[in-house]
């Protein structure tokens, strides 16, 4: 019998041990290794190849336990985990061990049976009590009348298989019609069950809410459970139960839900699909949206992503099908509501105005009227801190941080310099650490001095009942304790703020109602980044800030969204003006395809940390030299470009020095078939003397930060 167990190793595959009866494949095990004791989960026989040496039973241990309470996990959970593991580079086991909640490993099966137990109880309660209180059937929520894009959306996803792009204005009501198209799927039948994924946790208290008020009257109040890194490992193991039972006919989640065992899985709804959030940034790097497609194929069940900016990948499966597209487009590009349209986007020209002028002379002047009329306003800048970086005027010091090749940000609230990559903080030096000099000062701003630079300027303004303008700011430093930002969104929306400033925190998702102002203030680094990616992410951020304003229909005063900028006739703004986002997309769909860039091409990143920069430089290089030499890449090796290793943009880590190495090819197996060929060198690679003081590598494949 085999089993995998979370191995550290990337080489590690599965581990076999013996067992009194036979074990279905997918069952669920403890293991012992070493002095250790593991989950494990029963793989399938390896097909045994002639230079497989036959195994030696007596020399086998056997299985410590049996979770035999739980159903085994099903052949296609196997699949994904199995192919999850094999395109992103790393073993089953750990991308099995990772997807399964942390209490299995502890709980014992008999008292997982106990917990079992008293769920069905409860459960049975819970459908006893309907027929003895009769509920009164009004507790089923009424329904909104759809709009006819709506009805045309839900129309076309019954009546076909997908997977689905719903591309839907901010404010047209793709979340009613992700209601509608679940509810389609749960009336099919009987066990029938629908996951639901959001990129962020934050937004999924509002989005449970909506569903619970939807579907329990009906499903009972077990129907919806959600799955995230924020509850406790208690409600992790029971959402997980409830959803692998079958109990639980909706999961709502952000991308560790893609895993979720779910045996009668019918529909799988991504949200936002295109919010860099889905892409896992350590351990195996996956994309859950991109395995939520693969799920939906390998199980038959439908897959429906939605999004007003769609990433350039998405839109570009979802062309006509006589183009070769493989996603079926579902439109909605207006808003809910006769008056809800989409705001009027104003760009102020910074080079015309006052010098060093933050907020520009007529923002704030459209601030003021927002206040006097009692509506609200939302202004973002995207680094927190209140000034990136500290300088000295007399001898240009500047307040690097000493184990990053990065400033460490100036915080003034308890006068501090941060560094933001790895932690570091030290008090404000009084004068310069260098030459004494008393003359240094922050340079730049961040939220905290936008926030404070905006009471000062709206310091003689006042409400319309006279009291005094009210600012708040929601950003990483003001949300680190649990439940702060829940308290703060709170405030917005009751109306208890006229003026919020954040990072892109706030641009997202959140349905504020009294906004009627959004201003961007300083877009335009990421027009020139070396990021092939920026410009979409930029325009997708200032789409979905834009889409924060005016969602109140019954306000019939026209909401704006600002953008300052040195470049105002840039293309980018031109199209976001025009809310233009097939424009967008078609102009830069042509510059990737002319430069051969995803998603014409697929890449790979191998990245390398080290002692030293060229320890992780030479790894990089020698692992692509060896490439030539070898004959089982050759097959594949002419289909790849390797480009040479490079430092990562932020070179250096709490002192650890970062290189990476970037691979191209056109075609997505070819590329697939050479990283798994390769693997086994870049491990081999390792114990080579000039990579001395190598300390970890890894393979990001579709990497989403270049
Ligand atoms: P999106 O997710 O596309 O940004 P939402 O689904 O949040 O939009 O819908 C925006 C608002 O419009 C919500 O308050 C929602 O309740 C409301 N809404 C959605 N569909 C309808 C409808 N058919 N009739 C009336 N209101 C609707
Ligand atoms: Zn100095
Ligand atoms: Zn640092």
């Amino acid at each position: 019998m085999l089993v995998h167990t979370p191995a550290h190793s990337q080489m590690a595959g599965t581990l076999s041990y013996t067992s009194e009866h036979a074990l279905p494949p997918g069952t669920l095990v403890r293991v012992p290794l070493g002095q250790r004791e593991l989950l494990g989960v029963v793989w399938e026989q390896q097909p045994i190849s002639d230079d497989t040496p036959p195994m030696d039973p007596s020399k086998l241990r056997p299985v410590a336990a049996v979770l035999d309470a739980l159903a085994p996990l099903s052949v296609h959970w196997r699949t994904l985990i199995h192919f999850a593991a094999s395109y992103y580079q790393r073993s089953a086991g750990e991308v099995a061990l990772a997807a399964l909640p942390p209490q299995l490993r502890d709980i014992s099966s008999l008292q997982l049976a106990r917990k079992l137990k008293k769920k069905a109880k409860s459960q049975l309660k819970a459908q006893a009590a309907p027929a003895t209180d009769a509920t009164p059937p009004q507790d089923i929520p009424e329904l909104v009348a759809l709009t006819p894009e709506q009805t045309r959306a839900i129309g076309q996803f019954d009546d076909n298989p997908g997977p689905f792009l719903l591309f839907g204005a901010t404010g047209s009501g793709k979340t009613e019609v992700f209601m509608r198209c679940a509810a389609d799927v749960l009336a099919s039948s009987d066990s029938s069950q629908v996951l639901v994924m959001v990129p962020e946790i934050n937004l999924t208290p509002q989005l449970e809410e909506r569903f619970k008020a939807r579907f329990c009257a009906q499903y009972g109040l077990e129907a919806v459970v959600s799955m995230h890194s924020g509850l406790t490992p208690a409600q992790r193991l029971a959402s997980w139960l409830a959803a692998h039972s079958g109990n639980a006919r909706i999961v709502l989640g952000t991308r560790m839900a893609v895993f979720a065992s779910m045996p009668h899985l019918a529909l799988i709804v991504v949200d936002e699909e295109h919010d860099p959030s889905y892409k896992s940034q350590d351990g195996a790097r996956y994309s859950a949206r991109d395995l939520a497609v693969y799920r939906g194929k390998l199980e038959g069940a439908k897959v429906l992503l939605g999004s007003a900016t769609p990433s350039l990948e998405s839109w570009y499966h979802s062309r006509p099908a006589a183009e070769g597209g493989r996603y079926m487009r579902l439109e909605m590009p207006s808003r809910v509501g006769a008056n809800a349209i989409l705001p009027l986007v104003r760009r102020v020209d910074m080079n015309h105005q006052p010098k060093g002028s933050v907020i520009s002379p007529p923002l704030l002047d459209a601030i003021g009227q927002r206040i006097t009329r009692g509506e609200q306003s939302m202004v973002f800048l995207n680094r927190r801190g209140y000034a990136p970086v500290l300088s000295c005027a007399d001898c240009d010091w500047k307040s690097n941080c000493p184990h990053c090749s990065a400033f460490r940000v100036f915080h003034k609230i308890d006068r501090t310099l941060r560094c933001h990559h790895c932690g570091f903080t030290e008090r404000v030096p009084r004068a310069c650490p260098d030459c004494g000099s008393l003359d240094i000062a922050p340079v730049g701003r961040g939220t905290e001095r936008l926030e404070e630079q905006l009471a000062l300027l709206l310091s003689s303004m006042s409400r319309p009942d006279g009291s005094a303008v009210r600012i708040a700011r929601i950003d990483a430093d003001t949300t680190k304790l649990k439940g702060s930002l829940e308290s703060q969104l709170a405030q917005v929306h009751s109306g208890e703020v006229d003026v919020l400033v954040g990072t892109q925190m706030i641009a997202k998702g959140h349905d504020f109602r009294r906004i009627t102002l959004v201003a961007a203030i300083n877009p335009d680094g990421a027009l020139f980044s070396s990021d092939f990616r920026s410009p979409e992410r930029l325009f997708g951020l200032l789409m979905q800030a834009a889409g924060r304003a005016g969602r109140d229909a019954s306000n019939t005063s026209r909401s704006e969204m600002w953008v300052q900028t040195f470049h105002p006739t840039h293309p980018l703004y031109e199209t976001l003006k025009q809310h233009d986002y097939p424009a967008f997309a078609a102009s830069q769909l042509v510059e990737r395809q002319q430069a051969g860039m995803p998603p014409f091409s697929f890449q790979a990143l191998v990245r390398a940390d080290a002692r030293t920069q060229e320890a992780a430089q030479a790894f990089l290089n020698s692992a692509s030299s060896a490439c030539d030499g070898l004959a089982e890449l050759a097959p594949w090796r002419e289909h790849i470009t390797l480009y040479p290793a490079v430092p990562m943009s932020i070179q250096r880590v709490a002192n650890v020095e970062r290189a990476q190495m970037l691979l191209e090819s056109p075609s997505r197996a070819a590329l697939q078939r050479f990283l798994n060929a390769w693997q086994p060198t870049l491990h081999a690679m390792r114990s080579q003397p000039q990579c001395k003081g190598l300390l970890r590598w890894a393979i990001d494949v579709d990497p989403l930060l270049i």
